[in-house]
């Protein structure tokens, strides 16, 4: 990554690199020019402002840590948003530095000063969607990307499609000619993710609560998750059910617009929260659950995103408050199901949306050391993303892959047999380092764990998975839980 973004002729930029607390990047008078952000929800001067440059947030960053530059920072990229609020245009280099932001929010937990660092990327990325012309091959990954993963019908065209290639040598062919890699790196990456495809199991429209039921919820099925993760939406349906709860699955649901909110793509997110919101609101469900991380936090954030919707603003506060990952409600609820014991050593990984966008860290530990026999281990360094970060793994490919091998590392380095996490993009991006790593550490959601405890399962019916997560016994099961 470059270190060139002295966006104004003089800034003694170079000055502030790889150093803590030593006040920050010094501000220039702006040039004249198209300034860089237009009048449409720039990033706050205010929010800009509460950053005291101390630093205490480098250490935390995945790009710093892996760069040392200051403009790969959250402090220097908080430099650049306040240089684009004093009328500095937005220049390749400074969209190089927004662009390399994992989104990760670690910088937000980390930060001393309280800075909402995810409001100001939020903010700063649509303004780059907006006002920057991208290179003719990114606009063309990010237009496939965008007409393919938020809509869950074409990607069940694509499993077919995708499952064929699996599974007729074609695929090891393509990785060993090493032609995708060397012409098409993202694509390369994109296909080197896919994790193999399952038979899914249709939910159906109601799985009713097992024995006296304590609440009725609506679930979020998904896109990568439904389509890719069917297991972790079954064994969520029955976890739930065992634990007194109505799972309503409404039909219409589509996309949360997570994926397009987290890009800077505002129209579509707010269409996307439009859908949901009014997918859940004919259920009548006390609580909408999520079983990603991703989406979870961005449904959490729907009043922000609608607020200047008077048909949707009150409608889409009103909706976020019922939001709650998984581990939530049932941490909310307590356990009545059974847990039957599964002898395994697991290590849980935090899913960034999970842990810093939404502050989830204590429910899913509690949940499996609620499973008599399971030892829980804690990975090194569980602030930093693992390079999955929604579509960042395929956009960057490099970077990502860097992180996700440390994360393989500190992973196998907890000697656990099973790794555990709550996001299906965490799944994919780990299943492919802990692959590269060569080690044989299973994985599985949260839920699929807790689903394999109620129902009396042995513990290798986790710890010998394959990469995807999906257990055999998932989809294929049905959606009653013995108690
Ligand atoms: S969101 Fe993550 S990658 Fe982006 S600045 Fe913050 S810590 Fe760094
Ligand atoms: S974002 Fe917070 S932790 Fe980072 S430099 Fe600014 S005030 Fe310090």
């Amino acid at each position: 990554m470059s270190n060139d973004t002295a966006p104004t002729g003089g800034a003694p930029v170079g000055a502030t690199h790889g150093t803590l607390g030593d006040g920050g990047p010094q501000l220039t008078p702006a040039p004249a020019g198209r300034p860089a952000f237009d009048d449409h929800h720039p990033p706050s001067a205010e929010l800009v402002s509460d950053c005291v440059h101390c630093g205490f947030c480098l250490p935390t960053c995945p790009t710093y840590v892996l760069w040392g530059e200051e403009m790969d920072s959250p402090r220097g990229r908080i430099y650049l948003m306040q240089s684009g609020l004093d009328g500095e245009p937005l220049s390749d280099s400074m969209v190089q530095h927004f662009d390399a932001c994992l989104g990760c929010m670690a910088c937000v937990t980390a930060c001393p000063s309280g800075v909402q660092y995810d409001k100001l990327i939020e903010a700063t990325r649509a303004q780059v969607e907006r006002r920057h012309r991208r290179a003719p091959a990114d606009r063309l990954l990010r237009a496939t990307i965008f007409a393919l993963f938020p809509y869950p019908r074409r990607l069940r065209v694509v499993r077919p499609v995708l499952r064929a290639y699996q599974r007729t040598g074609l695929q090891r062919l393509v990785q060993r000619s090493g032609l995708l890699q060397r012409f098409a790196p993202s694509l390369a990456a994109m296909e080197a993710l896919a994790p193999p495809v399952r038979a899914v199991e249709a939910l159906p429209a109601l799985v009713p609560a097992h024995g006296e039921r304590r609440a009725v919820v609506g679930m979020l099925t998904g896109c990568v998750q439904g389509a890719f993760f069917p297991g972790v939406n079954a064994a969520t349906a029955r976890v739930l059910s065992a634990e007194g709860c109505d799972v309503v699955v409404p039909r219409n649901q589509g996309c949360c617009g997570a994926l397009s909110v987290h890009n800077g793509r505002e129209k579509e997110a707010v269409r996307f929260a439009r859908a949901t919101i009014d997918a859940f609101a004919a259920t009548g469900v006390s609580y909408v659950v999520v079983n990603a991380a991703g989406c979870g936090s961005s449904m959490k954030e729907y009043a922000e995103l609608l607020a200047d919707d008077p048909a949707y603003a009150s409608r889409a506060a009103d909706f976020a408050a019922t939001v709650r990952d998984v581990s939530e409600i049932l941490v909310e609820l307590g356990p009545i199901a059974q847990r039957h014991p599964m002898p395994v050593v697991a290590a849980y990984h935090d899913a960034c949306h999970l842990a810093h966008a939404q502050g989830v860290r204590l429910q899913p530990r509690s949940l499996l050391t609620g499973i008599p026999g399971l030892e829980l281990r804690e990975i090194a360094d569980p602030e930093i993303c693992c390079g999955s970060a929604g579509i960042y793994n395929v956009l960057n490919p490099e970077p990502a892959r860097e992180l996700g091998d440390r994360k393989a590392a500190n992973i196998a380095a907890t000697g656990a047999t099973l790794l555990v996490t709550a996001n299906p993009g965490c799944l994919i991006q780990v299943a492919a380092s802990l692959d590269r790593l060569g080690t044989r550490v299973a994985m599985a959601h949260t839920v699929e764990v807790l689903d394999a405890s109620i129902r009396g399962l042995p513990a290798s019916s986790l710890t010998t998975l394959t990469r995807t997560a999906a257990p055999p016994h998932g989809p294929a099961q049905s959606l009653r839980t013995p108690r």
